[in-house]
């Protein structure tokens, strides 16, 4: 059963012309979510599905979107980590029911998976896929007994509250003649409509709309759900107002800096953070140096208030695929060498400040801090513009078994510190996470709360 997967989802409706290159640069537009596995469904009354292994530009070439018909279709990138990332769980899934397809992508992990999968299988159920998301559909159709194409807005949310409340959902069907899509009640992944000039559509991020000529963009609640059909939408409630359990960390490493999830730009949310971080750590350098790409944001926040000039010291070479997610330590280190290069004469003879977005396993720091050393630098500290990781993540971020997380290992900061072969080592502190997003509303679960590790 796969746990922790982090995925893009695209849907919606043309009002003329096929769908499936405006879903195709919607998933563009989202591969930062997920570079494992591609995939599209589009269609009208019949529905076909085109997926497999690999990045949109390799899966879904412009060949083999120029023949996709169909004004419906939803799509999804996927970024799993556990198991095989066999090509059978790239989404969207697509099935065939009472004569008509379905098909449905989704973004979230739901919670009790596995042992609602068990009891399912014992029922007589059969899955072809390892993922959830195919449960999600299995219990959809188990639940409802009719074609698709009757298939209700809220009562296909009824069945998600009935049995998936408290994991994380973003979900996305298509049916004959209907998109719909659902946010789950705490809302813990995002998920955006947009009215366009072209038609009507939902995304993960609404950076995803950028190719289209959008009319009005609306962020969908948590708990809300829409319904697209050829002409129209409805975003409707399907859920009670809760209490909601927004996830931090897509702001602060897994969107794209140009969104604006959960009501903030992500850019300036990462800015705030470092600034904050700058507020609480200072230190005296002579540059500060962002670890490419997602700290870049938060080495200008560290800028902003320190008043240490920015330089880019480290070059993220582009070609080089995810490091966070390759099997076995050797690997990871060796693919952070491959991933990020020294620009030598900003580091020699230099006290360094290295910012990034956040510290997990440890691998990236401990390589960047030995690059610097390698480079000359006379003084390395690393600042964290997030809180320790202390704990996994069942709703969708790929964050390694708690043993593998480098604050279990080293509990006191000045063992980190030499762990990692750095001059220093501070964190953003809870608090002070707390008080760029708010005390309530966010799911703060693997972020170590009030104690002192000094
Ligand atoms: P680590 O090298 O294990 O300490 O991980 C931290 C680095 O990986 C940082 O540079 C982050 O930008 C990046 N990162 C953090 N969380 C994730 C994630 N869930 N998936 C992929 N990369 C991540």
């Amino acid at each position: 059963m796969k746990l922790h997967e982090e995925c893009g989802i695209f849907g919606g409706i043309m009002t003329s012309g096929v769908v499936a290159p405006i879903v195709q640069n919607g998933l563009f537009m989202l591969q930062h979510r997920g570079q494992e596995s591609a995939g599209l469904c589009c269609g009208d009354e019949d529905f076909s599905l085109h997926k497999g292994k690999g990045l949109v530009m390799h899966v879904l070439p412009d060949s083999r979107i120029k023949d996709i018909r169909g004004k419906i279709g939803i799509g999804h990138v996927r970024y799993s980590t556990q198991g095989c990332s066999d090509t059978l769980n790239a989404q969207p899934f697509m099935v065939r029911y009472l004569n008509e397809k379905v098909s449905i992508a989704h973004n979230g992990n739901v919670k009790s998976a596995i042992e609602m999968r068990k009891k399912l299988e014992h029922e007589g159920e059969i899955f072809v896929t390892s993922s959830d998301t195919e449960m999600i559909m299995k219990k959809v159709i188990k639940v409802l007994c009719k074609p698709p194409s009757q298939w209700e807005l809220k009562e296909v949310g009824q069945v998600l509250l009935d049995n998936f409340t408290g994991g994380a959902w973003s979900i996305v069907f298509a049916v004959p003649g209907k998109v719909l899509a659902y946010r789950d009640p705490l809302g813990f992944r995002p998920l955006f409509f947009c009215e366009a000039e072209e038609g009507f559509f939902v995304a993960s991020e609404d950076s995803a709309f950028r190719h289209l000529e959008p009319i009005n963009i609306i962020e969908i609640e948590p708990g809300e759900c829409v319904e697209i059909t050829y002409n129209n939408y409805k975003i409707s409630r399907f859920a009670k107002e809760t209490k909601h359990k927004k996830c931090v960390f897509e702001h602060i490493y897994f969107s794209r800096p140009d969104s604006n999830v959960f009501g903030r730009n992500v850019y300036m949310t990462r800015v705030e953070l470092g600034k904050k971080c700058a507020e609480e750590n200072p230190v005296k350098a002579d540059v500060v140096i962002p670890v490419m790409d997602s700290g870049f944001a938060a080495a200008n926040g560290f800028v902003h208030h320190s008043n240490i000039p920015l330089h880019m010291g480290l070059l993220r070479n582009h070609w080089v695929g995810r490091t966070f997610i390759v099997p076995g330590q050797k690997n990871r280190k060796n693919g952070v060498q491959r991933k990020q290069m020294p620009i030598k004469p900003v580091i020699e003879g230099k006290k360094i400040v290295l910012v990034d977005d956040s510290l997990v396993r440890g691998t990236t720091s401990k390589e960047i801090v030995r690059m610097m050393r390698k480079a000359g630098a006379k003084e390395v500290h690393i600042r964290i513009a997030s809180p320790r990781v202390v704990d996994t993540c069942f709703w969708g971020v790929d964050i390694p078994t708690k043993q593998e997380l480098i604050a279990d290992s080293y509990e006191f900061i000045a063992d980190l510190t030499k762990f990692i072969e750095a001059d220093s080592v501070a964190y953003l502190s809870f608090d002070g996470l707390k008080d760029v997003f708010g005390k309530t509303g966010w799911c703060y679960n693997c972020f170590e709360r009030e104690k002192n590790y000094d």
